[in-house]
């Protein structure tokens, strides 16, 4: 079988890993960091991520049995908790009948996933998965005859080094260095858009006796138009909170009043849960960091190299949909080699050919999804179209289905196909808007000329 190197051992090339190796690839996985679980991740930064139903079902087409082990303690939220600026809350249901997302540590689903890989190791001595751990890839060097490819790194000594692979896998997260070379090979477009936003994490601490101080099974959103304040639950009783604010104002609460000031005003309740002084620390001290989109086509290069994952397709976080998107990406390319009889031209080609349309879709409606987050949550205009997709959906689930229903649970219906479905359930919504308001108005004009009779 032939040999692949993963560049990236993410959760997305992780998981790519495991698809490889379980098919019988001989795999090699690099990574420019040390093995996570033996030094963890001293960055101040430790993301909580919502898992869907697109993850879950790509997990499961590599090994079911896994994909419970890895999301052993995940929390289900069944929906948002809006956090009103008087104090009040609102669940808002996510699901017509029950469905949940999952909360779970990205740092701990990726040392599962290395603990993954580990095991399948123990099982399959003959064809184990080797690690590159502190290894970071610089380029590659490929012809277009050539049966290889020769990539270049660093090792752990910080000595240049190379290997020798039939075909290599791009999992290098958003900066790709995987991508930058294969630039080099085809005409790719490529488009990096930062948004003026940022993001800072705080914490909640656990309550008494590692209670959860809010309700553990939501996704809790303060809302505040441009900016707002976000919570997803752990196992311990604590909350990761996320604040995403525009750049100039994030930037400008920079002494310990102004911070203090600007929670009192705008995040009462919150300064109860995190402590007003953990909160002036944070913005003082911890890192804030960008959040970009990044587009590119095409995804790979012959049958040699193939980008996937953060690498191919970075996006901001408001759909909660990066990582479930790169391991649905990790199933798509699974199936079309094995669609094409593991001839991997054959499948690269329609990968990048197929793939496209569904990546610039979530894209988008990551994009469009934190004016829904910060502000439309709150207007009586989406409340009514939640409460209309709650009936129609419920009474005809076969033919109207809630986009945010599509995208979290739904891993059967493409991304694109879930915005043409949107759009057309759009304009329904549209017309039976005009003609409630028509009849309406009808109605008023009979009632008045009967009175005026
Ligand atoms: C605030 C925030 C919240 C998010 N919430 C969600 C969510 O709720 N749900 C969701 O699905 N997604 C979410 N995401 C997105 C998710 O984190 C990413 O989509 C996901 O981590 C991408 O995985 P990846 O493996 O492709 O890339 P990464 O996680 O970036 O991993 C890339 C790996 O490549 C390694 N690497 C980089 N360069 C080199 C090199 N030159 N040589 C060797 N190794 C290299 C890195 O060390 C790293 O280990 C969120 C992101 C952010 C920022």
């Amino acid at each position: 079988m032939a040999s692949v190197a993963i560049i990236g051992a993410g959760p997305v090339g992780c998981l790519a890993g495991l698809g490889f190796a379980h098919k019988g690839y001989k795999v090699t996985l690099y990574d420019s960091r040390p093995d996570p679980r033996i030094i963890e991740d001293q960055s101040l930064r430790s993301i909580n991520l919502a898992v869907s139903d697109r993850g879950i079902n790509a997990m499961k087409y590599i090994d079911s049995e896994m994909t419970g082990r890895v999301l052993e303690g995940i929390i289900p939220m069944y929906g948002r908790m809006i956090h009103h600026l008087d104090g009040g809350q609102e669940s808002q249901k996510y699901g017509l009948f029950g469905e949940h997302i999952n909360s779970i540590d990205r740092d701990k689903l990726n040392q599962c996933l290395i603990t993954e890989l580990e095991r399948f190791n123990n099982l399959n001595p003959d064809n184990k998965v080797e690690f590159k751990f502190q290894c970071k890839f610089t380029t590659m060097h490929v012809e277009e005859d050539a049966d290889n490819v020769v990539i270049e790194y660093y090792d752990l000594l910080k000595k240049k080094q190379t290997g020798i692979y039939d075909f290599v896998v791009g999992a290098d997260g958003c900066y790709s260095r995987v991508r930058s070379t294969l630039m080099k090979y085809i005409r790719m477009n490529y488009r990096q858009v930062y948004i003026d936003m940022c993001y800072l994490e705080l914490t909640i601490p656990p309550g008494p006796e590692g209670s959860f101080r809010i309700d553990a099974n939501h996704l809790h959103i303060w809302p505040r138009r441009d900016f707002m304040l976000i919570a997803l639950p752990n196992g311990d009783g604590s909350f990761t909170c996320t604040f995403f604010g525009p750049w100039k104002l994030t930037e400008s609460l920079n002494t310990k009043e102004l911070v203090e000031d600007f929670f009192k005003k705008h995040f009462s309740d919150a300064i109860n849960l995190i402590g007003l002084g953990k909160i002036v620390i944070a913005f003082l001290n911890h890192p804030k960091s960008a959040l970009m989109h990044v587009t590119c086509s095409s995804y790979h290069y012959n049958d040699k190299c193939i980008l996937i994952g953060d690498s191919a397709h970075s996006m901001v976080p408001f759909y909660g949909q990066g990582m479930n998107c790169g391991f649905e990406d990790v199933r798509v390319l699974l199936e079309l080699l094995n669609k094409h009889d593991q001839s991997r031209k054959a499948a690269f080609d329609e990968y990048s050919a197929s793939r496209h349309k569904d990546l610039v879709s979530i894209l988008r409606l990551a994009l469009d999804n934190y004016y829904e987050m910060s502000t439309k949550v709150q207007s009586p205009r989406y409340l009514f179209r939640k409460k209309l997709d709650n009936i129609l959906g419920r009474f005809f689930p076969d033919h109207w289905i809630p986009l945010y229903s599509m995208v979290a649970f739904r891993a059967d219906i493409p991304y694109s196909e879930c915005i043409r479905v949107e759009n057309r359930q759009k304009k329904l919504v549209k017309i039976l808007e005009s003609t409630v308001l028509t009849s309406g108005l009808a109605l008023l004009v009979v009632y008045l000329s009967k009175k005026s009779n």
